[in-house]
């Protein structure tokens, strides 16, 4: 058994000496391997009320990229995929998800033929036997070209085998993400933040997504200090105008956007009609303007979490990151605790 597995909260990077006068000086572009390079490492999932066109060009704009969700037909997905690949920047990379079962392999044909620049092997537990069999499937028809992220995967084994079979970057992290229910309703998974670290022991030539529970933009400067490429968000980016789906307003004036995990009986029931094992609740999120601003938001923060260890690049950042442990006081007083004081 391991002594101990850190979640993102566990932990804090340790400030060190910087000699980066201003935040433009800091490079935050990442190379995922195999043509697929980001100028902002931020993803947005493969989620009904996350990834559609809309989301997909937006992220496009922002630097980073969005992965059209496969939870529709494959004429309706395949029309998402078209639309963003006429309507982006052109150097915009644009991602679409495919499973492991069912209309898969002409699923991966149709979304490369609409556009589609990487694929995203989509799947809960991705250290699987039909994963191999669909990564290899799809570099027999697709060729070496296209650059295939797979996942999610929790250790290092998952992370290697994934990277053997064919995968170009790994989604890692399975029950962190804040809609899902996985670790309560099978008692599997890995703190977030642990499976990161243990991932980057990986001796492959793979980029590592860390996927799932990235609260703010702390916790995406941790997870790439801890050796992720790029970070994948789901909730983060739910409350935006872009996501697909309604915006809400209660009584009380407060405005909102539904977000739901694909494994919660609704979104299961909606896209094939009926639902199994039921991994993921439904939700909301605090509505929140532009995708641009968001991602602005974000962007400053990563860049600023360079500064505090000296760093002008993610390499030369993980090179400096220096993680300390901190105890649950650490953690209330890293907070704002303004209002939880005793005067
Ligand atoms: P968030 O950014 O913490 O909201 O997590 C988003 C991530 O949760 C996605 O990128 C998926 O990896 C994962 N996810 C999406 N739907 C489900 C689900 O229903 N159950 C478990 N994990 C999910």
């Amino acid at each position: 058994m391991k002594n101990k597995a850190f979640a993102y909260d566990d932990v804090l990077l340790k400030p060190q000496y910087s000699d980066i006068e201003s935040r433009s000086e800091i490079d935050i572009s990442t190379n995922l391997g195999n043509g697929l390079v980001l100028s902002c490492p931020i993803l947005s999932s493969p989620m009904d009320t996350v990834t559609g066109t809309t989301m997909a060009i937006a992220m496009g704009d922002g630097g980073g990229s969005g992965i059209i969700h496969r939870y529709n037909t494959l004429d309706a997905q395949y029309n998402a995929v078209r639309r963003a690949a006429d309507l982006r920047n052109t150097s915009a990379p644009i991602g679409a998800a495919i499973g492991v079962t069912g209309d898969y392999l002409d699923r991966a044909v149709a979304v490369r033929n609409a556009g589609a620049t990487f694929l995203c092997v989509d799947i809960a537990h991705g250290h699987h036997k039909l994963m191999k069999k669909a990564i290899r499937q799809l570099r027999d028809i697709l060729g070496d070209d296209i650059h295939i992220m797979a996942g999610n995967v929790a250790t290092l084994e998952g992370i290697n085998d994934l990277a053997d079979w064919g995968a170009d970057s790994v989604r890692c992290n399975i029950g962190g993400g804040s809609i899902c229910s996985t670790r309560v309703q099978t008692g599997h998974g890995l703190p977030g933040l642990q499976t990161i670290l243990d991932c980057a022991q990986t001796d492959r030539d793979v980029a590592i997504i860390a996927d799932g529970g990235i609260k703010n933009a702390g916790d995406m400067v941790k997870a790439l200090g801890a050796g992720a490429d790029a970070v994948m968000c789901g909730s983060l980016l739910a409350g935006t105008a872009e996501a697909p789906g309604e915006i809400y307003r209660d009584a009380d004036g407060s405005t909102w956007k539904s977000y739901r995990g694909m494994a919660s009986k609704e979104a299961q029931t909606e896209w094939r009609g009926n639902y199994s094992s039921l991994e993921g609740v439904t939700s909301r999120v605090p509505y929140q303007g532009k995708v641009k601003d968001v991602l602005a938001e974000l962007e400053r923060g990563i860049r600023s979490g360079f500064s505090y260890s000296g760093a002008r690049s993610l390499e030369d950042f993980q090179a400096k990151a220096e993680f300390i442990f901190q105890t649950s006081s650490g953690l209330s007083e890293s907070h704002t605790h303004i209002l939880t004081r005793k005067w």
